[in-house]
């Protein structure tokens, strides 16, 4: 466990944090009605009388969701269950024109799971999924086109959400962190949630508590809402633990909250007292009867699941002989990770593992390229490495050649030639000398293999005479024992 105290003067204590995470589910059509999903369009246009929450209009259950949901629930280790029923949230608010949200009460989609994060000590540890249900999303608010009036875009309204709920496992604001990015790593990988948190496709409510370290009590908490970047959630948590802290040790107690955090001050920002748990007056939905899911649908989606982050990060360590910190930050996308698996393909991937974690990525930072615009293919890449292995170059030039390649995408092998940066290391000129040499002296050939080994030397001599000294020693020697026997 990577090490998150609160030391004061006057005591020590943890943090007891649990996390609640909304993710749009990737469909092309809204959760219970036939209306786009896409981001970005003008405001308004996707919208069908369904999400506008017109009298009569019935929601229709999208089964792509339902799929999404079900493969999420088995990248999280989870339980999937049979059984499930939607039901009504009611609150009034603009964001919701039916005046409810269809959501999942009692009986979530999804049920106990885990998901395992890498910390920077090396340690690895489990943080417990309570459960995943499948809801509605709301509308979008805006408020900062008019001083004094609020807008409302309705796209989003109805788009579907998976919640994903954790225990309150998280000691640290790392781990919050690796968790987020981990689960990120998760949903893009089965591609069930694009997890982009700036666009609000992937959004984390923080319950955050404090408690004298040793202690096993839960105080109350304050739930930061709404933070939409990994970096901005593991401030909002260290920020309120130690605001906590600070009043526990005044002598104050904290009450149950609501908060905002602020990224342009790193501050949490008290919104609302909750004294009162929520009356949403939960009903089951009666427009739509329970979700019932058969073995064979189940079992297609976990029979087609791609492989996950963990188990290509253990076969990288397994097969490839990557260390886990090489594997861990390879499979962090999977792009990446299949970017890193073509280019090494036949190829030392370790060496290969080296290049893309050093020059390439430097490169790509350099130049703020993702991946996929990148100026050298995996393909080159890997050839630029053979060229190493193969001692056409040595590394040293191999770092010139990866600068003209990132600026000209040229083919590597084109580059030392043009440059004239060959080794005379190149096996088959050689090789054709020393068959030469080799035929032209019959007589001895015989003697050296009757026993005079020292005309190894005259050889050699030979060979190196013919390319007019160009030729590489070690490569003659090599080419001249194997072909003597
Ligand atoms: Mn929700």
């Amino acid at each position: 466990m990577a090490d998150f105290i609160i030391e004061t003067p006057k005591g020590k204590w943890e943090l007891v944090c649990g996390l609640e995470i909304h993710c749009q589910i990737v469909s092309k059509s809204k959760i219970f009605s036939g209306a786009s999903t896409e981001f970005g369009d003008d405001a308004n246009v996707n919208v069908s009388f369904i999400d506008a929450g017109m009298p009569g209009m019935l929601p229709v259950l999208n089964k792509e969701c339902v799929r999404q949901a079900v493969k999420t629930g088995l990248g999280l280790n989870a339980v999937i269950n049979k059984y499930s029923v939607f039901s009504r949230k009611n609150y009034f608010y603009a964001d919701s024109p039916q005046g409810y949200q269809i959501t999942q009460f009692e009986y979530p989609i999804v049920g106990e799971g885990k998901i395992t994060v890498d910390l920077s000590d090396g340690t690895s540890k489990d943080i417990r999924i309570e459960r995943m249900h499948i809801e509605q999303d709301a509308a979008k608010s805006i408020h900062d086109i008019n001083p004094k009036k609020s807008y409302v875009d309705f796209n989003r309204c109805g788009v579907g959400l998976m919640e994903i709920v954790t225990k309150p496992d998280f000691r640290s604001p790392e781990e919050v962190g690796a968790f987020l990015k981990k689960l990120r790593s998760i949903v893009r990988y089965l591609g069930t949630c694009d997890g982009n948190m700036d666009e609000g496709s992937m959004r984390c409510d923080a319950s955050i508590s404090v408690r004298p370290l040793g202690s096993n009590e839960l105080r109350e908490r304050a739930e930061v809402k709404n933070v939409n970047s990994v970096k901005f959630a593991m401030q909002a948590v260290e920020y309120e633990a130690k605001r906590q802290v600070e009043l526990y040790e005044n002598g104050e107690t904290l009450k149950q909250q609501t908060c905002r955090f602020n990224p342009a001050t790193g501050e949490t920002k008290f919104l609302r007292f909750k004294e009162f748990s929520d009356d949403y007056r939960y009903f089951p939905e009666p427009d739509l009867p329970p979700l019932v899911l058969d073995d064979a649908f189940i079992e297609e989606i976990r029979n087609n699941l791609v492989e996950l982050p963990d188990a290509k990060k253990a076969r990288f360590v397994k097969e490839l002989g990557l260390t886990p910190y090489d594997a861990s930050v390879l499979c962090e996308n999977k792009e990446t990770a299949d970017f890193f698996e073509e280019a090494a393909k036949g190829r030392d991937a370790k060496k290969v593992a080296n290049w893309i974690m050093g020059d390439f990525f430097a490169m790509l930072n350099a130049k703020k390229l993702p991946l996929e615009k990148s100026p050298i293919s995996a393909e080159k890449l890997g050839r630029l490495v053979d060229l190493i292995s193969k001692n056409v170059i040595n590394g040293k030039t191999a770092k010139d050649v990866f600068a003209i390649m990132a600026e000209t995408s040229q083919e590597p092998e084109a580059i030392v030639e043009e440059k004239g940066w060959k080794q005379v290391t190149d096996t088959s000129a050689i090789e054709a000398i020393v068959d030469e040499v080799l035929q032209s002296n019959p007589d001895n050939v015989a003697a050296y293999k009757g026993g005079k080994n020292n005309l190894l030397g005259w050889f050699v001599g030979q060979v190196m005479k013919q390319s007019k000294g160009t030729a590489n020693p070690a490569i003659v020697n090599q080419l001249l024992k194997q072909k003597l026997g």
